[in-house]
């Protein structure tokens, strides 16, 4: 769902009431409603069997369906989605009565403003996810089925596939925040999830983004302790988030955001307990303000609270670009193996942000033709190459590529379709589903973000012969420098970028052939040989250091 469009589902009958609430949505400011009006619960249920609703406003009492009936017959249709009841003032008590059964709230006709309106259409959508949504997430289900696929192909011992396919720790927290211009304060949700606590310290980013939920920062640490494993760093996985959309935020309000969010977990988190890092939506500034709140909780300065921080307050030299340079340097290894020669192949790459635009610059330094790069706002399609320098001028000066004059603007489906020798989503997770699968159309995929493909896809793209590195892999440059960042920040050294870059390329490269050859030994994919890997390094672990009590 998109947070900043809500789709809404009005249903009354009273034409003045209806009006009211129609032009209460229309003047909301945060986010905007596309609203659909309709004036029988029959015609309700209709609408809603065709999907794509978000909320229902809800009149009980109509022509076709009375009190608290009209209710329980809508939440049979809907089960999952929420409810605002629409109630006068005389109809107080049967309103409460829905909300009993299930509704999540009511307001009076009559009686609100625009603000309150959408504030409760909001808080209704969010606690329906509280409720019922937490774990159940799609990437969840793929990561554990990911997990359990490997498994089964490594015949894992079931104790360990049941202790490890849920996280160790978890921790939900509510907090409030207050927008720059708002006299209201949000509640917004945030979590802590440390996978395994078996390998050392956890580590794992902190994403803010408005899809985040306990399931997706679960998938997420999950992935992360297979890819630590992988590299053989002495971590386990973490990962953490806040569920808001940072996009239009102040400098001010994401560091009140990231500040109460670090006081929040600050019992989790620690130099040797669990190291937060940048992901989606978080950066060095963010990481600045983490360790500073930490800092000045235990009183003196904690460096290694954090990695991927500015290289001033301790961050490593070259972190800030390692996740896309890793990239390459898989993408270079997998060539190798392939027979590709970089300088005479095409790459098109979904996502512009830090991996995106980091793994377009250091490819195109080997040659490579980048033909498309996109972003949230568009792609940008040149069969005859784009230029990276100038597409990071323009993402300068204009924040977003929308505009961007030198290519054909394409659609971020389209882009992934487009025939090319590479292709690296390096953006949000499931993209290439088995719906669109079978019309991929590259040599080699280069997972840059996390989760891109779909258990089916997998099938699909490996059936067609498309050499795959798998996302544990293939961005596990970030966390591999954020590893050297860690160290040098508890041991007081200070590497120079030669010699950040080099340890990583051999740790990239030594985990490149341990999965190839896995892969080949066993004949299984790629995405199975590099999860093995990992899986088999914890559980070796966990073997050695026993039970406890
Ligand atoms: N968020 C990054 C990842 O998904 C980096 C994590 C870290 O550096 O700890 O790998």
């Amino acid at each position: 769902m998109d947070s900043s469009n809500i789709r809404s589902l009005v249903i009354e009958d009273n034409a003045v009431h209806a009006r009211l609430i129609l032009s209460l949505l229309a003047k909301a400011e945060a986010v905007s409603f596309d609203v659909v009006h309709v004036d029988t619960l029959t015609a309700g249920l209709a609408r809603l069997a065709q999907g794509g609703i978000d909320v229902v406003l809800l009149d009980l009492v109509l022509p076709d369906s009375q009190e608290l009936d009209t209710f329980l017959r809508l939440r049979k249709e809907a089960p999952d989605i929420p409810v605002v009841i629409l109630s006068g003032l005389e109809d107080i008590n049967l309103a409460a009565r829905a909300v009993e059964s299930g509704a999540q709230a009511y307001l009076i006709k009559g009686q609100i403003n625009s603000a309150q309106l959408e504030r409760s259409i909001r808080y209704a959508i969010e606690r329906t996810r509280a409720q019922s949504g937490e774990w159940d997430s799609p990437m969840f289900r793929l990561a554990q089925q990911q997990f359990l696929k490997a498994a089964q192909i490594m015949d894992l011992d079931d104790n360990f596939r049941q202790r490890l396919l849920f996280p160790q720790r978890t921790q939900v927290v509510t907090f409030p925040f207050r927008r720059d211009k708002h006299e209201e304060v949000e509640t917004v949700f945030g979590y802590r999830v440390q996978h395994v606590l078996t390998m050392g310290p956890t580590k794992g980013g902190i994403r803010y983004h408005q899809e985040v939920n306990l399931g997706e920062v679960s998938a997420l640490a999950m992935w992360m302790t297979w890819k630590c494993a992988l590299m053989q760093l002495p971590f386990g996985g973490a990962k953490g988030g806040v569920r808001v959309d940072p996009t239009g935020f102040s400098r001010k309000e994401l560091q009140r955001l990231t500040r109460r969010f670090t006081s929040e977990i600050i019992g989790m988190i620690g130099p040797d307990k669990d190291i937060p890092a940048p992901d989606m939506g978080t950066d060095e500034n963010v990481m600045a303000w983490i360790m500073d709140t930490y800092s000045q909780q235990v009183g003196y300065s904690v460096p290694a609270v954090v990695t991927g921080k500015p290289v001033v307050l301790g961050g490593s030299l070259g972190r800030k670009e390692a996740t896309g340079r890793g990239v390459v340097y898989t993408i270079e290894d997998a060539a190798k193996h392939m027979g590709m020669t970089l300088d005479q192949c095409t790459a098109v790459i979904q996502g512009f942000g830090n991996v995106g635009s980091n793994t377009a610059r250091f490819l195109a330094e080997d040659g490579v033709k980048i033909v498309a790069v996109s972003d949230a706002t568009t792609g940008i399609y040149n069969p005859r190459g784009l230029s990276v320098g100038s597409l990071l001028e323009y993402i300068r000066e204009h924040r977003f590529l929308k505009g961007y004059p030198e290519g054909e603007e394409i659609s971020n489906a389209e882009l992934l379709e487009l025939p090319c020798d590479i292709l690296v989503p390096a953006a949000l997770q499931n993209q290439i589903s088995a719906e669109n699968a079978p019309r991929i159309n590259c040599k080699l995929l280069a997972e840059g973000a996390n989760g891109p493909t779909s258990l089916e896809a997998d099938e699909i793209l490996n059936n067609k012969g498309i050499f795959i590195v798998p996302d544990v892999l293939a961005n596990a440059g970030g966390v591999t420098v954020s590893y050297f960042e860690w160290v040098q920040g508890t041991q007081n050294y200070m590497w120079s970028l030669d010699e950040i870059n080099s340890r990583l390329h051999k740790i990239m490269t030594t985990a490149f052939h341990a999965a190839l050859e896995r892969s080949q030994r066993d004949h299984v994919d790629m995405r199975t040989a590099a999860l093995i890997e990992g899986i088999d390094r914890i559980t070796q672990a966990k073997l050695l250091r026993g039970l406890f009590p």
